[in-house]
């Protein structure tokens, strides 16, 4: 293990720390790089992370998945071996 995931907004360089700044519509506040963005309390994925200004970040938000640094080639691999195993797309036929 060389490689280590990093975690930094794609438009600024802003680091998160860990603190829990990020508020899902339920009210629950927690860090959603802990979880993938899915909110724990009440499992809602989110799918852009906006950047937190009042610790030094730029506010605007971008994709959760541009804030991971280095998981290029993890998630190659693993979309590589979903494409290998994976049939022909579309839905199962199902006989009437
Ligand atoms: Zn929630
Ligand atoms: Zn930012």
């Amino acid at each position: 293990m060389s490689k280590e995931v990093q975690i930094a907004c794609p438009k600024c360089e802003w680091k998160p720390d860990g603190g829990e700044y990020w508020q899902c519509t339920c009210g629950h506040v927690w860090d959603t790089f802990k979880t993938a963005a899915k909110c724990p309390q009440c499992k809602k994925q989110w799918n852009y992370t906006q950047c937190i200004a009042w610790r030094g970040g730029c506010n605007q938000q971008s994709p959760h998945i541009d804030w991971y640094r280095n998981l290029d080639e993890i998630l190659e691999e693993e979309l590589t071996s979903v494409a290998e195993t994976a049939p022909a797309s579309g839905p199962k036929k199902q006989c009437a």
